[in-house]
Order: C-alpha cells, then sequence, then structure tokens
C-alpha cells in the first residue's frame, strides 16, 4: 500500500537537502521521481528545487490551481513512475492534499512531502494542516534553537533584526526566518512575558547573519 508522507519542520533545517537526497537514492536503482515545487519560488528557483548545500534537481511547479491527482496521471501515461515528491507542502491547498492522497491510493505511487508546519506567527499552513490531519506518516525533521532546545517554531525579521508580528502568511521581500524553541518564540515576539509588546530587537541576529544566501531569500 502506498503511502502519503508529511516530514515538516521549522525553517532552515534541511528540508530540500532530504527530498533531494531521497528522490537520488530511487534514481540510484533505477527508479523515476516526480518532483513538484510551489511556484512561489519559480521567480528565483527557476524549475527546480535548490538545497542549501549546493544541491538541485528539476522539478514541476504547482500552483493553487493545479490539479495534481491529474498532473501525476498524465505522466504515469507517458512513462513509469515510482515516486512523488512535493516541497515546500505547507502552500498546497486543502484540496490538493487530497489530490495527492489520491495518489497514494489509487495510482498505488507514494507521495512524500516536505513542509514547515506553522507561520511566523505560529498559525497552521493550510497545506500542512490537512496533511498533519490525514498523512499516512508524520516525520519531524529536527533542527536546534540558539539555546540548544528543539526548534519548532519560526520568526520572521526585518533586515535590520526587528521580530515581525504582522504580516502576510506569504511575504515576498528581504525578510529573514529563524527557527526557535516555542519558549523563545513567545519571548522574541513579545508574547511573554509582556503580551502585547512590540517588535522587540532580536538577539540572535548573528545567527541569521550567517545564513546561507538561499535561506535568507527564502519567503514564506
Ligand atoms: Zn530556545
Amino acid at each position: 500500500m502506498a503511502k502519503l508522507y508529511f516530514s515538516y519542520a521549522a525553517m532552515n533545517a534541511g528540508k530540500s537537502t532530504i527530498l533531494l537526497q531521497a528522490s537520488h537514492n530511487y534514481h540510484e536503482r533505477g527508479m523515476q521521481t516526480l518532483l513538484y515545487t510551489s511556484s512561489l519560488y519559480a521567480e528565483m528557483d527557476k524549475r527546480s528545487i535548490t538545497s542549501r548545500i549546493g544541491v538541485s534537481a528539476p522539478a514541476e511547479l504547482y500552483d493553487n490551481k493545479i490539479d495534481l491527482f491529474e498532473q501525476v496521471s498524465r505522466h504515469i501515461e507517458k512513462g513509469p513512475l515510482h515516486c512523488i515528491f512535493v516541497d515546500e507542502a505547507q502552500f498546497l491547498t486543502r484540496d490538493q492534499v487530497w489530490q495527492l492522497a489520491r495518489v497514494a491510493d489509487r495510482l498505488k505511487l507514494p507521495v512524500m512531502c516536505y513542509g514547515l508546519r506553522t507561520d511566523f506567527q505560529g498559525n497552521l499552513f493550510e497545506g500542512s494542516s490537512e496533511l498533519l490531519a490525514i498523512a499516512d506518516v508524520l516525520r519531524e525533521v529536527r533542527t536546534i534553537c540558539e539555546c540548544g532546545s528543539k526548534a519548532t517554531m519560526v520568526v520572521r525579521m526585518d533586515e535590520v533584526g526587528n521580530v515581525l508580528t504582522k504580516g502576510d502568511q506569504v511575504a515576498i521581500g528581504k525578510d529573514v526566518y529563524v527557527s526557535l524553541c516555542r519558549k523563545h518564540w513567545e519571548e522574541q515576539t513579545g508574547r511573554w512575558p509582556d503580551a502585547g509588546a512590540s517588535s522587540p530587537k532580536f538577539s540572535f541576529a548573528e545567527e541569521a547573519d550567517a545564513a546561507a544566501p538561499d535561506e535568507k531569500r527564502t519567503k514564506t
């Protein structure tokens, strides 16, 4: 029975690297894979998935109008496929997550989705919410906060290190994202101890400066 997988993490956990490695493993065994990533990244990354360590592979783009079940069905007519990979799966719509479930259930192809669980305000993304609800297998990709604890949250900062607490879920711009543990996320976003405090200065700015170029461009 093919399964629908969701590997989720905070920002900069190396999800794309894991995806590309897994796809590569299929190719080594002579099997074919089909990769998707969100069209929200298309202008910068073209039709490919690129990891922080510089590995990349061609990928199809999806926007929120594409029927992924139909797309995958058409690919199968052209030739054999053994696994579907979806990066930036947080941007899937609920319907698209169900379309991927049908790919697993009816086309009998495993579907491996990788994405962020929550946005910078601590809310679930639509795609992640549905994947958490119906995926067969959930996997957490671990990354750590500055303090050494597991990072499960993401803060959005402007160019000078101010933590932003308002704005669209998907932002196009020069904002920087940093993964934090829940405790430090609450402090940095001003929820604790003084709820309502505005844009506290981020104290781990050096870590953000050291981020690889493609992390800095990541817009989520
Ligand atoms: Zn922490």
